[in-house]
This record gives structure tokens, C-alpha cells and sequence, in this order.
């Protein structure tokens, strides 16, 4: 039996080996941070001076007191061996975008034949990994492989459980010997500290001085297809390249948009039941889950927190998918793109700004045109993503990415800014000369009487727009969902610092000493800002055609892949706004982009070599077999004296020939000598390698519909998708 069919048998008498979960035995909200060294936690088990230092720190971004790091040492050691902990590790995020961890054991032998559990201040504050494994992006040598880990007291601890014994976790920071950041982590710190020192200064000029720290937040939607785990593994593409390489589109696609939102299949239900148990375990305010629009496809999103949390949480919340996929008997695909011509999967990143005192600082309340503070927040957003574009498209620049950014599905690689109509009104009336209303919000009445009348939203939703105003965040829909969400946020962070800072000055000077001339010099700065920058803002169809010829007009960027994209990382510009406000210096910038190219090299190698293995090992035995076939009852048949139709042959044939052909091209393209640097080579996989692997997977594809279904070795889209 091929491995295809075996992989059907096994999927169709798949039997559930979890045992039934009693939900009103525990209830959810018993669980919530059950496995987390939460502040509660803290209060409970530290020295009150300790813990009153410590949620300075968490909560303030008040410089930590090192002293305090024994006490809190033997506090969590204890939690944890009261929760049955062996070991802790030091968490930290390299720059391949996962999660590394490091193991050690709490005991030391005492010398007398015992043992003691050990867990010292120092032991938590710093740990030392052999980081020579991880991309530096020429940071350092292999042989210069010392690289540190250390403890950011803003995430806290965690317990993880696994059948066989469970694990204190420590999130970190990873910096190299010379205090470069080696990670994805450390930036992300650095820029919330850039956004809050701006913040504060508009707040200021608002009358708001308590200096409650302004954190950055990001609520991450994340999509993911999941698989029967037979078929995953009868598919060296998807084990491999995380995506099919090849497979014809199936008869019945997401046309009849009967997924999305649809009833969730019981196995895939047990799953999301299981896996949000798990989060909430951990911290994560896990809230929604639905169907996606492609077959197959589901989301997860949790409860907005500060950034760098969210960030931390993401990562715990994408290995806890994959996990507990595997306990049920499936596969989670975090790919962009696992499935050609179906929905692909993308990370919507919403994101605003807050502090304590203050609130949400982009919600607008229900006029917003009174509403000052709100417009200058909301206007430096504006301004910083047009400064950015190409930054922005920069931070999303991945292989599989690429094959998700402008489609008809996500949105195009212009970056652009949706405000909905009542923002969009305001900022007219600004630019004309000042505001003077905001379009009401309206109800809504659906001609139905026992239907209660609902308080309509000030704009409607555009599914279309990477960067959309959805009534009280930005929403930054272009991140890919196999992504890591740090680097989007130190973008979004660092790029809206600049742009606070830009209108903190205007407005500072044009202030200074006179706060009753605040509103005229808002007036002035926002005229300014729209005039400069409005080009930035659009509202219709980013899918359409008429937008990209409009777009290009209007000078705005338009990068296609990411070799196009990532080079915008070496502009002076960005490196400038990096340095400007600590959040990368030059060779931390440098190092990343290396690092990325490289990656995306590495990306399309792989997918290449498994393209060729697969076409020459898979496919073309299956479809020789079958030409044979084809053959020998031909000839069969002649022998006997009757005619046989030999279109099927001849096209067969032809298929054959033209699937050998384009493997020994591939193969060509893929010895071919580059010359020049990493940005080269990237052009040449993404602009070369990439199209010739395509023209074997066309060929490939065309067989799978010819071929005797027996005989087809590989799980087809419709098997993949369709069977739960
Ligand atoms: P939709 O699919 O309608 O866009 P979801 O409910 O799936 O919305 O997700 C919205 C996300 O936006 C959630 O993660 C939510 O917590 C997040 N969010 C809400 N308010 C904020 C905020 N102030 N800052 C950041 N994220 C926010
Ligand atoms: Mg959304």
C-alpha cells in the first residue's frame, strides 16, 4: 500500500486516546496563572520590601535593585519544588525567531552521600549558554561563543509541566560578551523604554504628570491549519519545509465559505479545549477561537498585554499548539502558506498604548474631534507608518511570507493606513482649517422587532488593509503567523517613538510658556502632519488593481519579496532611528539582517533540495508506473488486433519528459555560481531557484491528475484538508 493510502486507513480509524476532560471539575478560572510566579504569588512568599521593589520595576520600568535577586531566588525555588520542579532553565528568544532553553538541575550533591536543592540570586539574575549554535549575523565567531542570559523580572516565571517531570521556567534576555543583543527580546525592551520617555512628554503637555509608565500593547491573532498527523507525515515536504511543495488544487476549495466560523470538528474542539487549559495555566488570557475561512484552518487569540508579555506568550502559546496537536493526534502548520492556492495564515498584531492613569491612549471616545491627546496619538501613528513603510514591510520579510504578501487574501505589500470614515472626516476638517464634529455613531435597526437595536461602530472593518484602525488599536494584519511578533513590535515601537518625539518638540517649542496656545499649535502641527503624510491613508480595496497603479503614483512603496525588502534595513534612515533611541546600534542592525538573508536562503535551499528529491523519487516513479502501464496495455490490446486510444500515453509521455526536464534545470539553478554578497544570493534563490522549483511543481501537479489514484504517493489536498 502506498503511503499515501496507508497514511487514509490509519486517518479514518483514528481513535481519541485522551481521556475525557471534566471541565466543572476545575473550573477555568481556578487555573488562571495556576502554574505562574505571578505577583500574587510574590506578595505571598517575598520580604514586603522586596516585593514592593520588585512591582516598581514590573510596573514602572524602575531600574531593578540586583539586591533583591537571593530573596526572590529561594521564594521561586520553593514554589517550585512545591509544584514538583527539578530543574529551572533560562528562557531566552534567538533571533531564528523559537524558543531556546537551557536546562539545570536545582540539585548539588552535599558531599555526604545527599543531595541539597541550590538556587542562588546569581543563578537566577544570569546564566551562561553555549550560544555558539545560534545565528549572530557576525556578532561573533564560533569560537567566540560566550553569550549570556538574563532575567527580565517583566515576565514572570512559569512552571512548565510535562508527563515526565516538570521545569521553572525564566524568561531572559540573551546578549552577547560585549552586551550585544543576541536575541529578539532585548529590543523589544529597549523600544517599549524609547515609546514611554516620548509618551510621557505629550502627556506632560497634557497636564498629565504622574509619569505612570506607558507600555506599548499587542493582542497577536494567530491562524494555523491543523492535519492528521499521517497525512503530515506521509509529506516529507511538510515535515521538512513546514509547507506542500506540490499538490493540485482540490475539486472543492474554500468557495463555499462553509468553514469559516462553521461548527469546530470534536477532535479539533478537544484540542482548543486542552490547549487553552494549558494557557490559562500559564498566564495567557486566551479569549477567542473560531474556524478560519480556509478548510482546516482555525484561530486562537488571547486578551491584549504590555508588549514584551505578549511577545513572551505568543512564543508559549505557538509551542503549546504544537504540542497538544501532536497529543490528539494531528499536526499544528504554522506556516504562512502550507496549502498552495487556499487561504494562507497571518498573525494580526493589534497594538495601542496605555498606562495606568491614563487609559487606552488611542481610544478616541465618541468625539473624537474634542478629543486633542487621542488626535496627536493618532497622528504620529499616521506619520510614522508613512516615514516607515518600507521598515515596516522590512519586519514581515520572510520566505514564507512572501507567499502569502500580496495575494488576494492578505493584504498587498504597500503599507498603508486604514482610519475608517469617522477618522478619516476628522483629519479632513483638520487639514482644512480645524474640526468641528465627529460623524455620530448611529444605531442599527434590522427591521425586526424582538431584535434589540445595537450602537452601530464608527467605521466599518476593511479586511484589505495591512495597518487598520479598529475603533481603539492599530491592527498590523502583514505579520506572518509563523512569526515571532518581537520584531514587528520593535518596529511599531520604535518607529511611533520617533514620531512622538517629532510632535513632543513641535509642540513643546511651540508651547513653551503659554499651555492656552496648545490647541492652536496642535491645530498647526496636524495640518502639517496631514499634509505631509495623508497619501499614507487609504480606505478602499487594497486588493484591487487600481490601488497598486494609485499607490505607485503617490510614491508609495511597493516591495514584493523579501530579497526586495530586507536590504531597507541597511538605509541610513533606519539605522539612524535605531540608534537614536537605543534600540539597535549598528552592528545589532547589521547582524540582523544578515541573519535574515540567510535564513531566507536557507528557506529556499531546503525547498529546492526536497522539491528534487520529492519530483525524482516520488513522482516520477509513480508516474512511470503508470506510463507503463498505459504501455503494456497498449500493447496488449494492439496484439489482440483492437485499437486503443493513446491520448493518455502521449500526454503521460509528454508530462514525463517535461517533468525531467525541469528537474535537471532546477538542479542547474541550483549549482549555479553567485557571485557578490547575501543579497545576491537571496535574489538569485528568490528570483531563479524559487521559479524553477515552481515549473517541476506545475508538471508534478498535472500528473496528480492523471495518474492512476493508487498509485499517487503523496496525501492529496482534498485527503489533507477535508478528513477531520
Ligand atoms: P478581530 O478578529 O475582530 O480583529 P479579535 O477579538 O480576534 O478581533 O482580536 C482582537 C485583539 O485585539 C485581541 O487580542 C484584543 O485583546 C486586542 N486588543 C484589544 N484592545 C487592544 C489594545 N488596546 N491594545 C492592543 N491590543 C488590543
Ligand atoms: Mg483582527
Amino acid at each position: 500500500m502506498s503511503p499515501r493510502l496507508s497514511a487514509i486507513a490509519a486517518v479514518t480509524g483514528y481513535k481519541t486516546n485522551t481521556p475525557a476532560m471534566d471541565f466543572s471539575e476545575t473550573p477555568m478560572q481556578d487555573l488562571f496563572c495556576a502554574n505562574v510566579f505571578s505577583k500574587k504569588v510574590m506578595q505571598e512568599r517575598l520580604p514586603k520590601p522586596v516585593y514592593k521593589s520588585l512591582v516598581k520595576t514590573i510596573e514602572s520600568g524602575e531600574k531593578l535593585d540586583p539586591t533583591v535577586a537571593d530573596a526572590v531566588a529561594s521564594a521561586m525555588k520553593d514554589w517550585a519544588l512545591s509544584k514538583g520542579a527539578t530543574h529551572y532553565a533560562h528562557v531566552f528568544y534567538p533571533l531564528t525567531g523559537a524558543t531556546a532553553e537551557k536546562h539545570d538541575s536545582f540539585l548539588s550533591p552535599d558531599g555526604e552521600g545527599g543531595s541539597i536543592a541550590e538556587f542562588s540570586g546569581s543563578q537566577l539574575i544570569q546564566g551562561e549558554p553555549d550560544g555558539s549554535s545560534f545565528p549572530t549575523g557576525g556578532i561573533r565567531q564560533t569560537f567566540e561563543a560566550r553569550g549570556y542570559t538574563i532575567w527580565d523580572v517583566t515576565s514572570p516565571a512559569y512552571i512548565l509541566e510535562n508527563p515526565n517531570g516538570t521545569t521553572l521556567c525564566i524568561p531572559t534576555a540573551f546578549v552577547s560578551w560585549t552586551g550585544e543583543a543576541l536575541d529578539k527580546k532585548t529590543p523589544v525592551l529597549r523600544s517599549m523604554q524609547a515609546l514611554n520617555k516620548q509618551a510621557q512628554r505629550i502627556l506632560k503637555l497634557f497636564g498629565h504628570d504622574d509619569g505612570a509608565f506607558v507600555a506599548s500593547t499587542a493582542g497577536p491573532e494567530q491562524e494555523y491549519f491543523l492535519i492528521d498527523r499521517h497525512f503530515y507525515f506521509a509529506r516529507p515536504d511538510l515535515v521538512n519545509a513546514g509547507r506542500t511543495l506540490f499538490g493540485a488544487k482540490p475539486p472543492k476549495g474554500q468557495e463555499f465559505d462553509d468553514h469559516y466560523f462553521g461548527a469546530i470538528p470534536e477532535r479539533v474542539l478537544a484540542f482548543m479545549l486542552e490547549s487553552e487549559r494549558e494557557l490559562f495555566k500559564l498566564g495567557i488570557p486566551v479569549k477567542t477561537r473560531h474556524n478560519e475561512v480556509a478548510p482546516g484552518q482555525y484561530e486562537i487569540a488571547p486578551m491584549f498585554e504590555s508588549a514584551n508579555l505578549a511577545t513572551d506568550h505568543q512564543q508559549l502559546l505557538m509551542t503549546t499548539l504544537k504540542r497538544l496537536a501532536e497529543k490528539h493526534g494531528m499536526t499544528c502548520l504554522m506556516h504562512e502558506k502550507p496549502f498552495a492556492g487556499v487561504n494562507g495564515s497571518g498573525k494580526h498584531v493589534n497594538w495601542s498604548l496605555g498606562s495606568r492613569s491614563q487609559g487606552n491612549l488611542l481610544d478616541p471616545g465618541d468625539t473624537p474631534h474634542e478629543n486633542a491627546q487621542f488626535l496627536v496619538f493618532c497622528a504620529a501613528v499616521i506619520r510614522a507608518v508613512y516615514k516607515y513603510q518600507g521598515l515596516l514591510r522590512a519586519v514581515v520579510a520572510t520566505a514564507s511570507n512572501d507567499h502569502r504578501l500580496g495575494a488576494n487574501e492578505a493584504p498587498p505589500a504597500i503599507m498603508s493606513v486604514f482610519l475608517g470614515d469617522q477618522l478619516t472626516d476628522v483629519f479632513e476638517q483638520i487639514k482644512a482649517g480645524g474640526a468641528n464634529s465627529s460623524i455620530a455613531k448611529g444605531t442599527l435597526t434590522v427591521g425586526v422587532d424582538v431584535l434589540p437595536p445595537l450602537p452601530k461602530d464608527a467605521g466599518d472593518r476593511n479586511r484589505t488593509s495591512p495597518f487598520a484602525f479598529t475603533g481603539n488599536r492599530f491592527e498590523f494584519r502583514a505579520v506572518g503567523s509563523n512569526q515571532s511578533i518581537a520584531g514587528p513590535l520593535v518596529a511599531m515601537n520604535t518607529i511611533i517613538a520617533e514620531s512622538v518625539d517629532y510632535c513632543a518638540t513641535q509642540l513643546e517649542a511651540a508651547t513653551d510658556g503659554t499651555p492656552e496656545s496648545l490647541h492652536s499649535a496642535i491645530q498647526v502641527l496636524l495640518t502639517e502632519i496631514m499634509n505631509e503624510c495623508s497619501s499614507v491613508v487609504f480606505n478602499g480595496d487594497g486588493y484591487s488593481d487600481a490601488w497598486h497603479t494609485e499607490a505607485a503614483k503617490l510614491g508609495l512603496l511597493n516591495m514584493k519579496s523579501t530579497p526586495d525588502a530586507l536590504p531597507y534595513l541597511q538605509t541610513p534612515e533606519v539605522a539612524e532611528l535605531f540608534q537614536k533611541y537605543g534600540v539597535l546600534s549598528g552592528r545589532e542592525l547589521e547582524s540582523r539582517l544578515e541573519t535574515y538573508l540567510e535564513q531566507y536562503c536557507m528557506s529556499i535551499n531546503v525547498e529546492a533540495k526536497l522539491t528534487y528529491n520529492m519530483a525524482k523519487t516520488m513522482i516520477f516513479p509513480a508516474a512511470i508506473r503508470y506510463q507503463n502501464e498505459l504501455a503494456a496495455t497498449c500493447t496488449n490490446l494492439k496484439m489482440l488486433g483492437y485499437d486503443f486510444d493513446t491520448d493518455t500515453l502521449d500526454e503521460m509521455t509528454s508530462l514525463v519528459k517535461q517533468l525531467q526536464d525541469n528537474v535537471t534545470l532546477l538542479q542547474k539553478k541550483m549549482d549555479d555560481a553567485v557571485g557578490g554578497g547575501l543579497i545576491e544570493h537571496a535574489k538569485h534563490c528568490g528570483e531563479v531557484v524559487l521559479p524553477a522549483m515552481n515549473a517541476v511543481r506545475e508538471v508534478a501537479d498535472e500528473l496528480e491528475g492523471i495518474v492512476a489514484d493508487d498509485i499517487w504517493p503523496l496525501p492529496k489536498y482534498q485527503e489533507m484538508l477535508f478528513i477531520k
